[in-house]
């Protein structure tokens, strides 16, 4: 594998063309089985006033059970369960801080999001919402984000996205699916407490699992690798291996996913994703799949971009005995395959990083579409 210093070579005689990114990371972090009880003491001297609540965003899955219960909910603040059968949409983000600034006579003191990359999400862009004017859908895109959000914490219920460490928040929006992108995005709080991502279905540990796999593959085979991404996706990429390959005991395996998804995170932050995530992105906009199992979907189809990957993928599909669904494109029109190839290939930094500076010379529709086909 080949690393990046980050400096062209073209570009070492002129030092000042070299623009390093400076990017923020989570400020505070708490880990360990049961650090979910402290919850309330963390978010304690962030309540600005008895009036200012805290709003928990929880993912529907936990009505009625105990980690429901052991939310620490004082004073006016504000449990909203929210369904994460569908992923996170600009005009849900507008209507929730529509409710909450109508409701309430001050901003809240936080938004806490529980729940997977759906919820997590949706915690980060109402928070950014609630202090920038105007639609979600206005700030899809890079730094277009004015001013920091209110006070946010992310605890993730199931590992893989990253969501938890990224400086983005991916929305559908009624024209596209991208991420509000910025500085402001990322949470000034996460919690991972390993206990809390017992109950995950395994067919969903797979597929988000596998999102975080993906990242390290993507990560690690893309020109844009440089040695701190390299650092992070290699510790994640073992991780993964570990999860899914040998034989863990329960606790050790939700605790090494968890620190997969974080370092698998870290890893894209510095450099980007690549084929598979370009691709799933189409399946996401066009079909509503989503990113989990849509990635998963195209990246057993990706041998030429990712040969040991896809075979490693393979092996740990089989020993985990899951089934991937077949068909999906069958019945699509041809417009409906132009529709999932131009939405593909508008992810050009993602496939500037898989493929390089000339990928418009390989990557044409109808490469993707003979790949879509197999789906
Ligand atoms: P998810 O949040 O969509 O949840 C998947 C399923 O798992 C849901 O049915 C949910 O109810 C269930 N679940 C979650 N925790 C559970 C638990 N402890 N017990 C039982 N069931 C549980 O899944 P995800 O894969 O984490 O997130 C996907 C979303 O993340 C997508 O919207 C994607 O766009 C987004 N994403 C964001 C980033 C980012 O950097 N912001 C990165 C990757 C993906
Ligand atoms: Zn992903």
């Amino acid at each position: 594998m080949k690393v990046r210093n980050d400096i062209d070579i073209k570009e070492v005689t002129n030092i000042n063309a070299v623009k390093h990114r400076n990017f923020p990371q989570v400020p505070k972090v708490i880990f360990g089985k049961g650090c979910f009880n402290q919850l309330g003491e963390i978010l304690l001297p962030q309540r600005k006033h008895a009036d200012a609540p805290f709003i928990f965003l929880v993912d529907d899955v936990f009505k009625n059970t105990e980690l429901a219960k052991k939310i620490p909910l004082l004073f006016n603040d504000e449990l909203i369960f929210v369904s994460s059968a569908e992923e996170p949409k600009t005009n849900q983000v507008d209507q929730l801080v529509h409710d909450i600034l109508q409701k309430y006579t001050s901003l809240p003191s936080g938004i806490v999001g529980i729940g997977g990359g759906t919820l997590l999400d949706l915690a980060k862009a109402v928070s950014l919402l609630l202090t920038n004017k105007g639609s979600a859908a206005d700030y899809q895109g890079w730094d277009l984000i004015q001013k920091p959000s209110i006070y946010k914490i992310g605890v993730p219920t199931i590992s893989g996205t990253g969501a938890e460490v990224s400086r983005t928040t991916v929305l559908l929006g009624p024209e596209k699916k991208l991420g509000i992108n910025s500085d402001f995005t990322v949470f000034d709080q996460v919690v991972l407490d390993p206990e809390v991502t017992v109950g995950v279905p395994k067919d969903q540990w797979f597929y988000t699992g596998m999102d975080c796999y993906i990242h390290c593959i993507e990560s690690l085979n893309g020109t844009y690798l440089n040695a701190f991404s390299k650092s992070y996706g290699e510790m994640a990429l073992e991780l993964c291996k570990e999860v899914y390959l040998e034989n863990l005991e329960a606790l050790e395996s939700r605790e090494k996913l968890m620190m997969a998804s974080w370092h698998g995170g870290m890893s894209i932050a510095y450099s980007q994703v690549g084929v598979a995530h370009a691709m799933s992105y189409g399946l996401s906009y066009l079909l509503g799949i989503k990113h989990g199992i849509g990635n998963c979907l195209v990246f057993q189809h990706l041998e030429e971009f990712y040969g040991e990957g896809v075979a490693l993928f393979n092996e740990m599909k089989q020993k985990h005995q899951i089934e991937l669904p077949t068909g999906i494109c069958k019945d699509l029109t041809e417009d409906d395959f132009d529709t999932l190839c131009s939405v593909a290939l508008k992810m050009e930094p993602l496939w500037e990083n898989a493929i390089g500076k000339n990928w418009k010379e390989t990557i044409t529709p109808e490469k993707l579409k003979s790949i879509y086909r197999k789906i």
